[in-house]
């Protein structure tokens, strides 16, 4: 069979009404989505070995037989299949437990007797060893896979992982012979930055034969997604370079009352940041700015200047931010400092936790004028909402690249003046290249006055002083957060869950400590009332998942515990470091390493001797081991499909060079074999499009 990119996923064998459905859900329609569904990483299978030196937590395989028959037991709902597994350890023999979550058919299905390598996550429990869930192989088989680098995909609902494969290798297979000639990239373009053809790629990155061809595969795939992005970004700078500034405000006398009103004086930083802002909201250029600083540099104010400045003007202004709890948050210290100042400034909020006769009004206050600040989710105030005169759009922690949604905002408002914030520590030269449509501005300086935080990584056996630690924080009328991977008790994720944690805690920290717990499984109303209490001080200890993740600011918060901290990645646990350390007083984080391995406790040392956010991710980076270099993906701030910003800096700078060589060409459309190329430009525009789901 041969198919077309375009046709859709039915045309494969074995795919039908329900798993259609299935790739649907996950975005998944045609022929050419399903080629392109790359996998989230590889997994190595390691040769089948000794236990020595394997840490618990980790994955390992070992060769041997079952000497009996598995017994099975249940506890509620769940059933336990346990077996003893004889192997070879080096030169003796050694048993080891294995135990299955609901799988009790595997006591009819296993041989005992017969030989199998056993792969499954280790778990050491005192003198006890055991392999949990355990998956079973023919020696060969495991043999045949040991070669090769196994895909993982990023989880379809009601699809398996091999599923996936099967109806890849079947639409690869349908689509191959097809494309050989055709490739759009310039052929000059792939001689000179050595990228392989884009028949090549499919194949490579879904069935690679080896490590060194799915990476250059990967470059390929790599080097376009940044190529269509820079020209993207090109295209909105030049229309915008034409445009004249509808906007052009004057400077205000609620400039100064706010100023007069904050607590503080602002950092050196934060005065050049607002005077070039300021500068740029008064000429005659629609401003694209994107503000740059470590968590906790101050940037809010900033923020807040420039909104005040479009109501001072009577325009209005929109903050949006990506959490319901700070959007609440902005908008109640907003409309606090507002007060303090005496300024008269009609403000809303907007998020979904509204009624809907709340949202109703809140967008007829934006529709009609009657709102001049406006404070939301971006996904609320992208949908829908009509603005009178919208002067100013900040967007704050966001993370995302999306380029065209930044078009689609200044679309909507005619063109108001934008400012992107940010705590991503990007190097400022790939800055410059991924936000080549906005002038950076970077806040380089702490407030006066703090103190560093102090750090600690520490194992298990240091959590009765961590308690201890909190309670005298407390008492000397402090806060605490303590975050947990999980929200409920799970048996294949050995983690901690806010629920059972929340209420140990409590036990261990006594009856005159209040605790409270937060998780997004929570409804929206329950989170806001929760972050309510623990700011204005009702919480003592917040048991938390990452929710609180971004821009949650409660200052009288001092110390921060991480429980199974080696579970995050260093940028993530960077952000949840920067919710302390945000007022006057001494403040601290606390990693608790469960899994203590010699490679989690130098990831997270990292943390420990710098606080610096740009510092974490370079090493960060140096620190990857080769499993983690076959990740295609970063984990957390996921910007591009494939590319990595910090990995792939180097392929970025190729495709910033080739973007500018190709980018007359391809608008002017003059040169024919150009034609392919804009066409798949304009494809990836769309498609940018339909991921905002606007
Ligand atoms: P971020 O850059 O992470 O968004 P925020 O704007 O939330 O940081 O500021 C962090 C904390 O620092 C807040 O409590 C804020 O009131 C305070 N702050 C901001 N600027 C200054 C300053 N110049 N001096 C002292 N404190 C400041
Ligand atoms: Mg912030």
């Amino acid at each position: 069979m041969s198919f077309n990119r375009e046709d859709p996923v039915t045309v494969l064998k074995g795919v039908g009404g329900k798993s259609a459905e299935y790739f649907h859900n996950a975005g998944i329609d045609t022929i050419g989505d399903l080629t392109e569904y790359y996998p989230a990483r590889y997994e190595v299978y390691e040769q089948p070995g000794t236990l020595s030196g394997k840490a618990d937590g980790q994955i390992v395989a070992v060769c041997g037989f079952l000497e009996k028959t598995p017994g099975v037991r249940r506890t509620g709902r769940t059933s336990i299949t346990t077996a003893r597994i004889r192997f070879r350890d080096t030169q003796v023999e050694e048993t080891l437990q294995a135990l299955w979550f609901n799988m009790p058919y595997l006591r009819g299905s296993v041989k005992t007797g017969k030989v199998y390598v056993f792969r499954g996550r280790l778990r050491r429990n005192g003198k006890s060893v055991s392999l949990l869930q355990p998956q079973l192989f023919d020696p060969e088989e495991y043999e045949a896979k040991c070669a090769a680098l196994q895909p993982v995909y990023p989880p379809v609902k009601g699809l398996t992982n091999n599923a996936l494969r099967k109806a890849i290798r079947q639409a690869l297979e349908g689509l191959s012979g097809d494309r050989e000639e055709k490739d759009y990239l310039p052929k000059e373009i792939l001689e000179r930055y050595e990228l392989a053809r884009i028949s090549y790629v499919g194949w490579q990155m879904h069935f690679p034969e080896n490590e060194f061809s799915m990476q250059s595969a990967r470059k390929r795939l790599v080097f376009e997604e940044f190529l269509f992005f820079l020209l993207t970004v090109r295209m909105i700078r030049e229309e915008m370079a034409q445009v004249i500034c509808p906007h052009s405000l004057h400077v205000c006398v609620q400039e100064q009352m706010l100023l007069d009103a904050l607590p503080y004086q602002l950092t050196g930083a934060q005065r050049r940041a607002w005077s070039s802002i300021r500068a740029e909201l008064t000429g005659s250029h629609v401003m694209t700015r994107l503000v740059q600083g470590d968590v906790g540099s101050g940037k809010t104010v900033i923020a807040f200047l420039a909104m005040i400045t479009a109501a001072g003007n009577g325009k209005q202004a929109a903050l949006m931010v990506p959490t319901e709890v700070l959007a609440r948050q902005h908008y109640a210290s907003f409309t606090g400092i507002c007060k303090k100042a005496g300024i008269e400034c009609p403000s809303v909020l907007l998020t979904g936790s509204l009624s809907v006769k709340e949202k109703r009004e809140a967008r007829a206050a934006a529709a009609t004028g009657k709102a001049l600040v406006i404070i939301g989710t971006h996904a609320l105030i992208q949908e829908g909402v009509e603005f009178k005169n919208l002067a100013v759009v900040v967007t704050d922690e966001q993370h995302r690249f999306g380029v065209r949604q930044r078009e689609h905002l200044l679309e909507k408002g005619e063109l108001p003046h934008t400012l992107v914030m940010s705590a991503t520590p990007i190097p400022r030269t790939l800055a410059a290249i991924l936000f080549g449509d906005m002038d950076i501005t970077v806040i380089d300086e702490m407030p006066g006055g703090r103190l560093p935080i102090r750090n600690c990584v520490v194992g298990k056996a240091w959590r009765p002083n961590a308690y201890s630690f909190i309670r005298g924080e407390v008492r000397k009328g402090h806060q605490a957060y303590v975050i947990c991977p999980l929200v409920d008790a799970s048996e294949l994720v050995d983690a901690e869950n806010v629920h059972d944690y929340a209420q140990m805690l409590q036990n261990a920290l006594g009856r005159e400590i209040r605790t409270g717990i937060l998780h997004g499984r929570m409804k929206n109303a329950e989170k806001n009332a929760v972050m309510e209490a623990f700011a204005n001080r009702e919480i003592d200890v917040l048991v938390s998942t990452t929710v609180v993740e971004v821009g949650v600011n409660v200052p009288n918060a001092t110390v921060m515990m991480i429980e199974n901290a080696e579970r995050f990645g260093l940028a993530q646990l960077h952000q949840l470091r920067g919710r302390v350390g945000r007022g006057a007083d001494q403040s601290y984080c606390i990693f608790l390493c469960t899994q203590e391995t010699k490679e989690n406790k130098e990831r997270l040392e990292i943390l420990e001797r710098s606080n610096d956010g740009f510092e974490v991710a370079r090493k960060d980076l140096g620190m990857r081991g080769p499993g983690d270099l076959l990740g295609v993906r970063q984990s957390g701030e996921a910007q591009f499909r494939v590319a990595d910003i910090y990995r792939d800096a180097a392929v970025l700078q190729m495709a910033d060079e080739a973007a500018k060589e190709l980018y007359d060409a391809i608008i002017t459309n003059k040169e024919p074999q150009m034609g392919r190329l804009r066409t798949k430009l304009l494809y990836y525009q769309g498609d940018d499009l339909k991921n905002l789901n606007i």
